[in-house]
């Protein structure tokens, strides 16, 4: 089969394996123990990786802190914010289409006591579907709000949000200020200046790193940011963190982002022109279906590699049932650990059976023009065979 499920994970970039590898049998000390240089050795790798990650994202070193993932990255975010005594209320702002690892853990505190809400972005009816209008955001925005969490990429549809005016206003209204940049970190410009965040979550295995191996930017300069931890123990990372550090997926983790952004204009125009020909192809071919989310015209909306669409009058798991031959992922439930159709399609008001008939595309850095060739043919030969059927 060929894989266009990049956005649940990539393939590791030989480029990226190739630096990992000296830090398994070679440079193996630990970064916490700098009393001998095996430790030493280790603790200018993460040092440098650090500054690496940081200089891409226009932050400082001393403000990156690894995880191992952008779960614990969102989950450090929320819960470090929440559980820190508060100068605010327990009022937190969200969108209905975030990751579950930023919805999760806010019904948990919701469970608690907190009041979260859930703002609903343009509606699939809306050519601008998926987009959060800033105003909701201002308007949702009280004197108990403690913290807003909106995502820079979202994972189903593509969107990206106006996160730097959402960073403004924020910033204005004196409210702590997440991003679940997971999507979009060495896949399009990210600047923590610009975008006014305060915390942003991203991680590794997105964007052609090792799986198991993320990040949070914390700002620092801002003596409001105090996170609680969420693990204790020896101390690493500040005390935000504790836990011996992952040298050899930190290692990947900053070459990936390191190439993601030395190649991404270049690699989007090139995945973009990909995607045209995929969706130029399946709308010749196949009657009935329809974009789901922004236009795929306007990078700034929209993330170069992403194409979800709704498949008119075919069962959504009889389709994924007869694509095997490629690597998608569904609106229905079968592609994921979670057992309900897509929550961000169904945030769109789409109904419960074009959810359930949606495909979604991930093309990245390793498909070819040959590959979405083939793409179109299957999905257009499965749904034909399929709409056969019930005709
Ligand atoms: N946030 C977004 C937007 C994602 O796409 C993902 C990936 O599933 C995550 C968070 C979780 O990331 P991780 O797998 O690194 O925990």
């Amino acid at each position: 089969p060929i894989y266009f499920d990049n956005h649940a994970t990539t393939q590791v970039d030989p480029r990226v394996v190739e630096v990992m590898l000296p830090t398994l049998a070679e440079i193996y000390g630990n970064p916490s123990s700098v009393g001998h240089v095996f430790g030493e050795a280790a603790k200018e790798l993460v040092e440098q990786a650090q500054q690496t990650i940081a200089s891409r994202v226009g932050a400082e070193a001393g403000e990156i802190v690894f995880t191992s993932g952008a779960t614990e990255s969102n989950n450090l975010a929320i819960a470090g914010v929440l559980n820190q005594r508060r100068r605010r209320g327990d009022h937190v702002v969200t969108l209905t289409t975030e990751h579950k690892a930023v919805l999760d853990p806010l019904e948990q505190f919701e469970q608690r006591g907190y009041r979260v809400t859930r703002l609903s972005p343009k509606q699939a009816d809306d050519p601008m579907a998926g987009l959060i209008d800033v105003d909701q955001v201002r308007e949702a925005i009280g004197p108990e709000t403690a913290l807003v969490s909106v995502m820079l990429a979202n994972n189903e549809i593509g969107v990206i949000q106006p996160i730097a005016e959402i960073g403004r206003l924020c910033k204005e209204q004196g409210v702590l200020f997440h991003c679940d940049a997971t999507q979009a970190v060495g896949k399009i410009p990210v600047d923590v200046q610009a975008l006014r965040v305060d915390l942003m979550s991203f991680s590794a295995h997105k964007v052609y790193g090792p799986k198991g191996v993320g990040g949070l930017y914390v700002r620092k300069k801002d003596p409001r940011v105090r996170l609680q931890p969420s693990i204790f123990g020896g101390g690493q990372q500040r005390g935000l963190r504790s836990g011996t550090l992952n040298v050899t997926g930190i290692v990947g983790l900053a070459e990936a982002v390191r190439l993601g952004v030395a190649e991404m204009e270049s690699e989007n125009a090139r995945i973009a022109q990909l995607r045209s020909q995929l969706w130029a192809g399946l709308q010749e071919r196949i009657s009935g279906v329809h974009l789901n989310g922004p236009p795929l015209d306007d990078p700034r909306v929209r993330l170069a590699g992403n194409l979800n669409f709704a498949v008119e009058k075919v069962d959504g798991e009889a389709l994924m049932m007869n694509v095997r031959e490629i690597a998608v992922s569904s609106g229905s439930a079968c592609t994921s650990a979670n057992p309900q159709p897509s929550h961000v399609l169904r945030g769109l008001g789409l109904s419960e059976d074009l959810t359930r008939s949606s495909l979604r595309f991930g093309i990245g850095r390793f498909n070819t023009a040959d590959q979405v060739e083939i793409a179109i043919e299957v999905v257009a030969n499965a749904v034909a065979k399929l709409r056969k059927l019930i005709a």
